[in-house]
């Protein structure tokens, strides 16, 4: 299958190049590939299965969708109604009465092409500025707003206006201010500020807190909206429903996707200010906005991660995770290790010239694989071993994964 894959689609081929499987059936935390080995599952779809593979109560519940009605276009249905009041049941009071929700075509990169468009529609301006290792999709606005030069180099006219500034600390929040409030910063006053607060892509770095607030504060007091992406770490996965939540700010525009579904159906939307909603009916269409079966899995994966406590799981896993992986943190080969609630990431460097050390990351990786252990990379040269388990992983799970993941680390480390 590898092989006839490459045949017709060599130039789109990603994770199977690092993780040589051909995918027969998963259920929970686990995947089985055709030849019939089990494997842990801790790229999780890349963070779209947040109940993993198959959950039993979701299945149902899209079966019993798929019997009445499928696909809706925007017409309101009543799983539509129900996704949406979900949605903006996981906002706190304040914000929730003045949001709304807008169904963006199925992916990420879709909702955040709506964001910006609807913050250039609403302050009348072109720039934006984004975050150096900010991954935000590969359509070409979305391209343009990522760091990835790689993806974007060889592509003549993405959008243009995307200023880049440096992420995470006060000192760089500090920096951004300097531009933004000098007359002769050079920076023109920017449609929006696109934030992840945990970027994944990015290599799992944290957003500080003073950083956060800082860069709201300043867009707050110039009038420039400030949208989260929280495709990555919407829907629970750092332990809050959305994590912006844990630096106690509001956004103008939060960006949903991967996760929302809880079972891998397609599905995005933005959440935003009702201030910012200048832009005409059918200013942003798309036909696949109205993907039922994702809206009723939707609803039924929130009330699970209520019911059962998930947001829970995901604090106590996360602690879990970070004493298990203590032991590699202090490796040589390991610069760090991070993550908050079930995003965590390993960055391999050479601890002679402090180097990315994408091949000792690659090497984890395959070992890891080999153990029966599926996980992700990613940041700068793909050099951090990254993982996303479900929400619902049980700590033996998480156990058994770290074992390997430990044992990967210092079998590779040279
Ligand atoms: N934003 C973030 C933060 C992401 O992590 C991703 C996907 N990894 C995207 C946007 C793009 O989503 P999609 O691949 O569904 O277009």
């Amino acid at each position: 299958l590898l092989a006839r894959q490459e045949r017709w689609e060599s130039s789109a081929r990603t994770y199977p190049r690092h993780l040589p499987i051909a995918l027969a059936e998963g259920a929970g935390s686990f995947v089985r590939d055709v030849d019939g080995n089990v494997f842990i599952d801790f790229l999780a779809g890349a963070g779209v299965l947040s109940l993993g593979h198959n959950h039993p109560e979701l299945v149902e519940v899209v079966a019993r969708q798929l019997g009445s009605l499928t696909h809706g276009l925007d017409f309101p249905t009543p799983a539509k109604d129900a996704f949406a009041q979900a949605q903006l049941s996981m906002l706190a009071p304040r914000l929730r009465t003045r949001m709304k929700v807008h169904f963006c075509g199925p992916t990420g990169a879709n909702a955040v092409e709506a964001a910006v468009k609807l913050c250039k529609i609403a302050t009348g301006r072109g720039d934006v500025i984004s975050f150096q290792g900010a991954f935000h999709g590969s359509t070409h606005a979305t391209m343009a707003l990522s760091g990835l030069v790689s993806q974007k180099a060889p592509v003549p006219n993405t959008m243009a206006g995307v200023h880049f500034f440096p992420y995470g600390t006060a000192d760089d929040a500090a920096l951004l201010e300097r531009a933004l409030l000098d007359s002769n910063g050079g920076i023109p006053l920017p449609a929006a500020v696109i934030l992840e607060l945990v970027q994944g892509e990015g290599g799992v770095i944290v957003a500080g807190t003073d950083f956060v607030r800082r860069v709201r504060a300043l867009t707050r007091s110039l009038g420039i909206p400030l949208i989260v992406d929280e495709v990555q770490t919407g829907c629970g996965r750092t332990g809050t429903w959305f994590a912006f939540e844990q630096y106690g700010i509001e956004p103008d525009v939060i960006v949903a996707s991967k996760a929302l579904s809880g079972i891998g159906l397609p599905v995005a939307v933005i959440l935003y200010d009702a201030a910012l909603d200048t832009w005409a009916p059918g200013a942003h269409i798309g036909t696949f906005r109205g993907n039922q079966l994702a809206f009723a899995a939707g609803v039924e994966a929130i009330r699970i991660v209520r019911r059962d406590d998930l947001l829970g799981n995901v604090v106590r896993r996360g602690e879990q995770i970070a004493d298990r992986l203590a032991g590699p943190a202090a490796a040589p080969w390991v610069r760090q290790v991070r993550g908050r609630g079930l995003m965590w990431g390993i960055e391999l460097a050479d601890p002679e010239d402090g180097r990315p050390a994408t091949k000792v990351a690659s090497e984890v990786q395959i070992s890891a694989l080999r153990h029966g252990l599926i996980v992700e990379r990613g940041g700068r040269q793909d050099a951090v071993v990254r993982i996303l388990p479900p929400l619902n992983v049980t700590a033996e799970v998480v156990d058994t994964a770290c074992a390997i993941l430990v044992e990967a680390v210092s079998a590779c480390s040279p």
